[in-house]
C-alpha cells in the first residue's frame, strides 16, 4: 500500500544488530529491553546507546574530542547571541611520560581516569569536561564571568595537585597540571580552531613559565561603533528614550549609555 510508514516494514530480522549489541554488551550498564516485547523500543535504545557511546572516551567515561567539538560549536553560537562570557580551558598533566617510564603504561592510565574523575567533580553541571588526546583534557565552561576564570581554573590546578593517586599496592603518586584558558570573543562569530589556539597558546605558555601554573588570554576588547550597535540591537529597544538619548547625544559616535557596557 502507497501510505505504508517506513516504521511498520521494517523487520529487526532484516537488520544486523549483532555487532552493536556485542558492543553495548562490553558495558553492563547497557541494558537492552526484550525485542519481542517491542522492537521500535529495543531499536530506539540501541540507537541511542551508541549515540552516547560515541560521544564517550572510552578510558575516562568523559566526553571524546568529537562531542567537545560540537558542544564548542554550540557555545560560540550562544557566545555570539547573547553575549555571555564563556571560558575554555585546556589542561596537560606535567611530565607524565616519567610516571609511564618509572611505574608503567598501566600505571599512567590509572592517573590519567583519576584525574578524569577529579575534573568532573571541580566543575559545575552545566560545564564540559573532555578527554582532549592522551594526558591532555578540556573544559568548556558557559556563564563564566571574567573575574571568576583564573579562581576556578586555579581551584581545579590546586585540587588535582592535592590527589595521592594509588597505582599498586602501597604506592602511590602526585601529579600537576598546566592549565591555559581562553574567553571567547563575546558578541562576535569566532571559529572552534580560533578559540582552542588561544587557549593552547596560554597552555603553552603555562609550561614554558615552569608548569603546575594557570594563564589565561584575557578577552579581546572589541570596539563597536554606536552605528553598529544600533544596526545590531536598535530593533529590539527602538522606543526607549534612554538608548535612543544614549547614541544620538554623543556627536563623536561613542555612546555611553549603560546598557552597552558590555562592549566596552
Ligand atoms: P609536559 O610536562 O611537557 O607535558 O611533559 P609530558 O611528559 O607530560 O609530555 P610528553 O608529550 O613528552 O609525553 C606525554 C606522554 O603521554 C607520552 C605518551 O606515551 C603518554 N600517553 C599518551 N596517551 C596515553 C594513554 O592513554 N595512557 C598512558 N598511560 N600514556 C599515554
Ligand atoms: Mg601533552
Ligand atoms: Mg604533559
Amino acid at each position: 500500500m502507497a501510505s505504508t510508514t517506513a516504521s511498520s516494514v521494517i523487520d529487526l530480522r532484516d537488520l544486523r544488530l549483532d555487532e552493536a549489541r556485542a558492543l553495548l554488551e562490553h558495558d553492563p550498564t547497557n541494558s537492552l529491553p526484550d525485542p519481542q516485547d517491542s522492537p521500535t523500543a529495543y531499536l530506539q535504545c540501541i540507537i541511542g546507546n551508541l549515540c552516547e557511546l560515541s560521544l564517550k572516551d572510552p578510558l575516562t567515561g568523559l566526553a571524546n574530542r568529537r562531542h567537545f567539538r560540537s558542544v564548542l560549536s554550540r557555545e560560540i553560537d550562544t557566545v555570539a547571541r547573547s553575549g555571555e562570557s564563556a571560558l575554555l580551558l585546556m589542561l596537560d598533566i606535567d611530565h607524565f611520560k616519567k610516571i609511564n617510564d618509572s611505574y608503567g603504561h598501566l600505571a599512567g592510565d590509572q592517573v590519567i581516569q583519576a584525574i578524569a574523575r577529579c575534573l568532573a567533580t571541580c566543575v559545575r553541571p552545566m560545564d564540559t569536561v573532555a578527554r582532549y588526546g592522551g594526558e591532555e583534557f578540556a573544559a568548556i565552561l558557559p556563564n563564566c564571568p571574567a573575574s571568576f576564570g583564573q579562581i576556578v581554573a586555579e581551584r581545579i590546578r590546586e585540587t588535582v595537585g592535592a590527589l595521592c593517586i594509588s597505582v599498586a599496592p602501597l604506592v602511590s603518586v602526585q601529579v600537576t597540571v598546566s592549565i591555559g584558558g581562553a574567553y571567547a570573543p563575546e558578541w562576535v562569530r569566532s571559529t572552534a580552531a580560533l578559540w582552542t589556539d588561544r587557549a593552547d597558546i596560554q597552555l603553552y605558555r603555562a609550561k614554558s613559565e615552569g608548569r603546575n601554573r594557570v594563564c589565561i588570554d584575557q578577552q579581546p576588547e572589541i570596539a563597536v561603533s554606536a552605528e553598529e550597535k544600533s544596526m545590531l540591537f536598535g530593533h529590539l529597544l527602538m522606543g526607549d528614550p534612554a538608548w535612543i538619548e544614549s547614541v544620538s547625544s554623543d556627536p563623536s559616535g561613542a555612546e555611553t549609555g549603560s546598557a552597552m557596557n558590555r562592549f566596552n
